[in-house]
């Protein structure tokens, strides 16, 4: 044991606590230095006696938290006594309610948001998943939430050494999935790169201390090579009469790591090891100009890299990152990247929201608009509270880790959308209604279907029909939170409906067969169309999936006690229209790890053809259940149920017609009807079993269902079909709003 020397430690802790007043002195007004004293004395007196695992007093992990509010993210006297105060509610005596009264309801508020983040980690991990979204929650009322916590998060890491190994595993990967990217988010570089540096540190320390040790190796030779390539560049500068800092900064530890590993090189290899970083001491109103006349005299002497251009001047990123970078070739052979920037601008990028906000209200600050969105579409994921929260954290952070595309609406407003974003995310980041009817869109006046994925500076219209209504597929077309929980939305009140519809007609039914309705009729029936809620039945009555003359079969097996298996109806409809169409042989397909002919269905969600990738499900009362491996249902069954799922494998592709479902869209024009049935029923003498086609607002989009031998026969069909003047794209459709084991 370790002896303490109180006295010695008393005046360390008083030490500390000056040095943070000194920090933020420039910051202070009126009362606020007085303010800090007691927060500083309460939280002294609240932890007294208390250590943290170091064996250090735990008054030094408040007043760390607090230093780096204050240093490294910029914030001024509320945080700083939200900081000293974030373990205090949680750990001792002292109630919120004190708090409020004795620092006011801002900073109780966020020893709130504080207290109920911590803690509760120690739980279940959807425990934890609620646990952020609540702390998110905080982030549309007041952000300062999260960059106290992160700040506590930060102190934390870097003091991990002590912790036992299990608690040092669970607190880095808390923090590499969602601390390190809403940094990267809110713009806190320094934060995030030292995050992600941190659990590097801990997840292999073999690796980074190598990389650590290279990188401090390399840097005279890199200052050296810095100091060459810069000569010229400054020279010219100074002759121009600008004033400016420069630096050369090594990536981080994380990164560079991150390409080694990516492109499998070598540290030395890696090419971009650091960047040049020029600067500018500048009034806000010439500063572009600047940046741009000091982009022409680098590369007045050094050839630049056009693909590498990259301008978050003009176009700042969300999180509110702007800077000038190109990629220049040295006279050494090396690409270098050189970032260019004001000064205003670096204090932005280092330390994101808190100098982003401080700067807000100059004048001509219209481009802050960019983090504000952000927040205010993480306020509105937050407001549809009814999806699981682990569903709502795997989205979020999706969200987080994506670039940005810029796009246009027709009028030349910029929308800021997720990398990868299609145009039915546009649609639904217009407004919801316009989404729910999305039909497609004009890229650049080219007519593209709701899955087309946007690119930077495209313009966009969206093409709308009161008929439509979003399906299961749309799910996969988009990637922004927005879309899709909106999408669900609609989805469930649809299947609601449905049910409505169905259970209406059940009751009709079973009127007309004399059997009184009730509880026990419904739920009787349900076990017997194998559904596992009575909802689902209702459903599926609704929508024409059981028919209900069925319902009849079910009065009779219980009058006649008869214990057969009961076939369904629409699986062997299904079987009968390919009986008619040509030679059926349905023991096609082998399974098992003998890959043995077994009786199996192929089941209705995903429509599995000869050629498809499939497997077999084990179903409680229908046997083995054939689907595709792209089956909507299929990441739930292998996921939770893999002890079900058999092998299976298409042994050839025999003369058997299947039913699929294609979908063809394209732009409306007389003859393309008949041209697109042409081709399906002589060219190559495929049977059409319906068709359904609505050209409103000057788009074709046609349902067919026909029956293909293969999908390799589909796949012919489907190039010729889109050879035919006006078709854009022919899809093959699965019909996955069903769940169907
Ligand atoms: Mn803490």
């Amino acid at each position: 044991m370790v002896t303490v020397d109180v006295e010695e430690e008393r005046k360390e802790i008083i030490r500390r606590y000056r040095k943070l007043l000194r920090k933020a002195k420039p910051f202070l007004k009126d009362n606020d230095a007085k303010l800090i004293k007691k927060a500083f004395y309460t939280s002294l007196e609240a932890h007294r006696g208390m250590r943290r695992k170091s064996g250090e007093p735990y008054i030094y992990h408040p007043l760390e938290v607090a230093q780096i509010c204050v240093d490294e993210i910029g914030l001024g006297t509320t945080s700083i006594v939200a900081a000293l105060l974030h373990d205090v509610v949680e750990d001792t005596e002292i109630e919120l309610d004190e708090i409020e009264k004795d620092f006011g309801p801002k900073v109780a508020k966020i020893t709130d948001g504080l207290t109920k983040i911590s803690g509760v980690f120690d739980h279940g991990s959807s425990q934890q998943a609620e646990n952020f979204r609540k702390m998110l929650l905080t982030l549309s009322e007041d952000v300062r939430v999260i960059l106290v916590k992160l700040a506590d998060r930060l102190h934390n890491m870097r003091t991990l050494d002590s912790m036992p190994r299990h608690k040092q595993l669970k607190i880095i990967s808390e923090t590499i999935y969602l601390y390190a990217p809403l940094a990267h988010r809110l713009g806190l570089y320094v934060i995030k790169s030292e995050l992600e540096d941190l659990w590097l540190k801990y997840t292999e320390p073999e690796v980074y201390n190598e990389v650590a040790a290279k990188i401090d190796e390399s840097k005279i030779s890199r200052n050296r090579f810095i100091r060459s390539f810069l000569n010229p560049v400054l020279d010219e500068m100074n002759k121009s009469g600008l004033k400016y800092e420069f630096k050369g900064r090594p990536k981080s530890i994380h990164s560079i790591w991150n390409k080694m590993k990516k492109q499998n090189i070598p540290f030395e290899e890696v090419y971009d090891l650091f960047a040049i970083r020029i600067t500018l001491d500048t009034d806000k109103e010439t500063e572009k100009a600047i940046c741009w006349h000091v982009y022409s005299i680098v590369t007045d002497f050094y050839k630049p890299n056009p693909d590498r251009l990259r301008d978050w001047i003009s176009t700042p990123k969300a999180n509110g990152y702007e800077s000038l970078h190109t990629t220049v070739m040295s006279k050494t052979g090396k690409w270098v990247e050189v970032q260019i920037r004001t000064k205003r601008m670096d204090e932005i990028a280092e330390k994101g929201y808190a100098a982003h906000w401080k700067y807000k209200d100059s004048p001509s600050g219209s481009h802050e608009s960019g983090l504000e969105q952000w927040i205010s579409h993480v306020r509105e994921m937050l407001e549809q509270n009814d999806t699981n929260a682990i569903e709502f954290v795997d989205d979020f952070r999706a969200n987080l880790f994506n670039d940005e595309v810029f796009v246009f609406t027709p009028k030349g407003e910029l929308k800021t959308l997720p990398y990868g974003a299609t145009a039915l995310d546009f649609a639904f980041d217009i407004h919801t209604e316009v989404g729910a009817k999305c039909l497609g869109a004009k890229v650049n006046n080219k007519l593209v279907p709701i899955n087309h994925e946007l690119k930077n500076g495209d313009q966009v219209e969206i093409l709308t029909s009161s008929k439509q209504k979003p399906n299961e597929d749309w799910l996969r077309f988009a990637v922004t939170s927005k879309a899709k929980s909106k999408i669900k939305d609609t989805l469930k009140e649809s299947k609601k409906e449905s049910a409505i519809d169905g259970k209406e007609i059940v009751k009709r039914k079973l009127k007309q067969m004399k059997v009184p309705f009730d509880g026990d009729v419904a739920n009787q029936l349900r076990a017997f169309f194998d559904e596992k809620t009575v909802t689902d039945f209702y459903y599926k009555v609704g929508k024409g999936l059981i028919d209900p003359s069925e319902i009849k079969k079910y009065k009779d097996l219980k009058t006649d006690k008869i214990k057969s298996e009961r076939p369904r109806k629409s699986d062997r409809a299904f079987i009968d229209d390919i009986k008619k169409v040509g030679t059926s042989e349905k023991d096609i397909l082998l399974i098992g790890e003998d890959m043995d002919r077994v009786d199996y269905k192929l089941s209705k969600c995903c429509n599995p053809i000869p050629g498809d990738d499939v497997f077999g499900f084990v179903t409680v009362n229908e046997g083995i259940k054939v689907h595709r491996t792209t089956c909507p249902n299929a990441p739930e069954l292998l996921s939770n149920h893999g002890n079900r799922v058999v092998k299976s494998k298409w042994m050839s592709q025999q003369q058997t017609s299947f039913l699929a479902h294609m979908r063809i869209i394209g732009t409306d024009r007389v003859g393309l009807i008949r041209d697109v049935t042409d081709i399906i029923s002589r060219e190559l003498k495929v049977n059409m079993r319906s068709m359904t086609i609505d050209t409103e607002t000057g788009i074709f989009d046609g349902h067919i269902m026909l029956y293909v031998n293969s999908t390799k026969h589909l796949d012919q069909l489907i190039k010729k079909l889109e050879k035919v003047p006006g078709v854009m794209k022919v899809t093959r459709h699965d019909e996955s709003s069903q769940n169907d084991e």
